[in-house]
């Protein structure tokens, strides 16, 4: 059965239809790629996921209950952690109040956090906005763990960090992946990356589910096709 299933759904900022016909689906464990052109539509189903946008048609179902009928403060504690676009952490607050203020029950603590980025640890008593960008990003990570989610969703987890900061991340996500089987939704530009990690992608295009499948079976022709690749 899927933990996170959409169908047909739409969604509107305004009069301005961002989302025609998205269709995703994410079991148990499962990996899946969000994938796709700037403006075709990402974040938005990420929002609509999230309940920070309500869908106009179509469904949302997420461990079997459907999300169109929650108020926004319910869903978030079903068990969907989102690490947003731009981070967003609360920069007057140390490492440790962040992290803490997210906290929810379960097997993701300060220690666990801090044992996957080591670095959080050593700064744990500095304020976020004296972070560096990946730092602010391992934090980022770390407080949408804290609310110990069944569904982790990484939105442009690594974009503008360095090489190495990068690699960290990604070395993250991977562990993850095969420690915690943990669902996870991540969008990213990265083939090469992603292809270490997804079990499945999908491909939007102006606002709709234009390709779907297992990653190894997304080849250059789609690549090309969907993405410029
Ligand atoms: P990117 O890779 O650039 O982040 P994306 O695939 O995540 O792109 P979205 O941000 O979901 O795309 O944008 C989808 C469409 O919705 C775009 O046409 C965008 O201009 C529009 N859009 C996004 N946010 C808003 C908003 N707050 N108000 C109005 N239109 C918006």
């Amino acid at each position: 059965m899927s933990l996170l299933r959409l169908s047909h759904v739409s969604a509107f900022y305004g009069a301005s239809q961002a989302l025609f016909d998205v269709h995703l689906s994410i079991g148990e464990g499962q990996v899946l790629a969000l994938m796709g052109r700037n403006g075709m539509g990402k974040t938005t189903t990420v929002r609509v996921i999230c309940r920070l946008l309500r869908h106009r048609g179509g469904s949302v179902l997420f461990a079997g209950q459907d999300l169109g009928r929650l108020p926004a403060h319910l869903a978030a504690r079903l068990g969907i952690g989102l690490v947003p676009e731009g981070r967003r952490c609360f920069a007057t607050l140390t490492v440790r109040e962040n992290l803490i203020a997210a906290a929810r029950p379960g097997p993701w603590d300060l220690r666990a956090v801090e044992a996957l980025f080591p670095r959080l640890g050593e700064r744990r008593d500095q304020r976020a906005a004296s972070l560096s960008g990946g730092e602010q990003q391992m934090l980022a990570i770390g407080r949408a763990l804290m609310t110990n989610p069944r569904l982790l969703i990484l939105d442009e987890a690594t974009e503008g960090l360095a090489p190495v900061v990068r690699q960290e991340i990604w070395a993250a996500i991977a562990r993850l992946r095969t420690e915690t089987g943990m669902a996870i939704l991540v969008i990213d530009k990265s083939l090469v990356e992603l292809s270490r990690i997804a079990d499945a992608a999908v491909i939007l295009e102006k606002g709709r589910s234009v390709w779907s499948g297992a990653f190894r079976d997304l080849g250059p022709e789609i690549a090309d096709r969907h993405l410029g690749i």
